[in-house]
């Protein structure tokens, strides 16, 4: 049997590990196995080559991906994605592994959809933004990132007793904000699911300061900013106060992945595998509750985003 794996969309710490994991055991139960170069564009291209057990080593520590990943837009086209149709089948590779988040999951639905290719999706984004698994790749690094680099902000700002917008990832979904805040007590959490009261907001940071808090951190997502507006509508309502702001950007998508990354890893690219030689394919596999699931990549996609607010007012009760 013949398989290939692809890395993406947007890159995420631990994507490599996966592709140790799905390159190794795919040899240990005598698959073999092509790496796909830059996603969809690279399958479109034919540019892939097989890969052994020993092309993947000194790899599960590294951030990025060394397939690299690209954004393929005709990929919607039904042409294109027939030309990678065929590229599979004149190399009898009958099983797809798609590391990637929910664009890329629609690309490889498409594939099967259309030609029978068997794929299996492996969540890999840093922003937790698939709701039928409890986390995806990448996201757990991310989030330790943000917590490093706001140890740091913390020192600084509580010796210039400053109050402090960190922006963090996050366009449509709050859990590196929300995740990231809880972990460096920030005393306020700003998501793009619960807009913002402003008044509500500085009348935390007024009580901090009366309650002798010295310094403050504010956790943006970046789907609840932009920063700049943030601190206009602070500023206006608390003058004596300082601001400063903290975009991390794309700091938090790369570094190597953190042990829970790798361990993900691991196990995703191992039952991927496992469900190609099965014989089954247009599915992805995740993470509930610890155990590691598999489920219709239509089902998996069609779960609403559910924002955990038992952990949002948690939060507000920590920073008081
Ligand atoms: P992510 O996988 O991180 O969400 P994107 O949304 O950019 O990233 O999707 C990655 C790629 O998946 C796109 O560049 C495109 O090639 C493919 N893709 C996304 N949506 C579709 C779709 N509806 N049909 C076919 N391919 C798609």
């Amino acid at each position: 049997m013949r398989i290939a794996v692809l890395t993406s969309g947007g890159d995420a710490p631990g994507m490599n590990a996966a592709i140790r994991a799905v390159v190794r055991y795919a040899g240990y139960r005598d698959i073999e196995v092509f790496g796909v170069e830059r996603g969809y564009i690279g399958l479109v291209n034919d540019d892939m080559k097989m890969m052994s057990k020993r092309s993947v080593s000194g790899i599960v520590q590294r951030g990025g991906t060394m397939l690299m990943t690209a954004r393929c837009p005709e990929f919607v086209d039904y042409e294109v994605r027939r030309r990678a149709a065929e590229n599979l089948a004149n190399r009898d590779i009958s099983g797809l592994v798609v590391i990637g988040g929910d664009g890329s999951f629609r690309g490889m639905n498409a594939l099967y959809k259309d030609f029978g290719i068997k794929t299996i999706g492996i969540p890999g984004t840093i922003d937790n933004d698939l709701a039928y698994t409890d986390y995806t790749l990448g996201f757990d690094t991310a989030v330790n990132t943000v917590v490093n680099n706001v140890n740091n902000l913390r020192d600084t700002m509580s010796s210039h007793e400053r109050v402090v917008v960190v922006e963090v990832m996050g366009r449509s979904a709050g859990d590196i904000a929300l995740y990231a805040g809880i972990d460096s007590g920030a005393e306020i959490i700003l998501v793009p699911e619960r807009p913002a009261n402003f008044d509500e907001v500085a009348k935390v940071l007024d009580r901090g300061k009366r309650n002798g808090k010295t310094s403050a951190i504010i956790m943006l997502a970046e789907g609840a900013g932009p920063v700049d507006n943030v601190i206009t509508e602070l500023k206006s309502r608390l003058p004596e106060l300082h601001f400063r702001s903290c975009v991390l950007g794309h700091i938090q998508r790369g570094g190597a992945p953190s042990g829970a990354d790798r361990m993900l890893a691991a196990r995703f690219g191992a039952r991927a595998v496992e469900l190609l030689e099965s014989g089954v394919g247009g599915r992805v596999v995740g993470i509930k509750n610890n155990e590691i699931i598999d489920m219709a990549v239509d089902e998996a996609l069609a779960m609403p985003h559910v924002f955990n607010d038992n952990l949002y007012n948690l939060a507000k009760i920590l920073s008081l």
